[in-house]
């Protein structure tokens, strides 16, 4: 699809803050759009359907699956997770600059299906950092910490991958890097 340049893959390690820096990106630059990914599992407390998910039971994801509405999906810490293909192909059909926040599992998914998307994986600024904000969580058992940093390791191999890689050491500043990605890569700055 022509418009496949519009499309970013943001993905990285647990504990990388990719959330928090595509939320500044999109805070600071509303005209870039975030697809809402549809998920099994139950939403934490101030989540909202159709905002931060599409809240829907195993056999709706199945049919879900079934029917080709997801373009990738993954099981993640037991529950299904999947990027919809509307949320995907009404705003590149629009000519919007589009955003997925996905695991490293779907970045490859996606890259496979859209060759022309950009995939970037963002760093913590060291494995010491990313222990630390892991930890910093407060929420979890050592042995979950451990488990978690684990999975984050075998994540930051994966990150040759990626069309680039981007360190976030600093959310505000690690956004605007993104942001000058996203422009050039999608050729708005010439
Ligand atoms: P959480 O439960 O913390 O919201 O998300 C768990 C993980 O699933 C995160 O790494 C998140 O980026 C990833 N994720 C969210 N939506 C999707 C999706 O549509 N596809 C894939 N592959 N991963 C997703």
């Amino acid at each position: 699809m022509e418009n496949e340049k519009y499309l970013f893959v943001v993905s990285g390690a647990a504990g990388t803050g990719k959330d928090s820096v595509v939320k500044a990106l999109r805070e600071a630059h509303p005209e870039i759009e975030k697809t809402v990914s549809a998920t099994t599992r139950a939403p934490r407390p101030g989540e909202q359907e159709g905002v931060d998910y599409y809240y829907r039971t195993r056999e709706q994801f199945r049919h879900l699956i079934d029917t080709d509405q997801v373009v990738e999906h993954n099981f993640y810490n037991g529950n299904y997770y999947g990027t919809l293909r509307e949320e995907v192909d009404k705003r590149l059909e629009a000519g919007k600059l589009v955003v997925l926040v996905i695991d490293v599992h779907g970045a490859a998914n996606i890259r496979r299906m859209f060759p022309g998307a950009t995939t970037i994986f963002l760093l913590p600024p060291s494995v010491e950092e990313l222990e630390r904000r892991l930890r910093g969580r407060g929420t979890e058992t050592e042995a979950s910490i451990l488990e978690r940093l684990d999975t984050a390791k075998k994540e930051l191999a994966q990150q040759e991958k990626f069309t680039l890689t981007l360190v976030n050491d600093e959310v505000d500043a690690c956004a605007e890097k993104l942001y000058g990605i996203i422009r050039q890569r999608a050729g708005l700055d010439r």
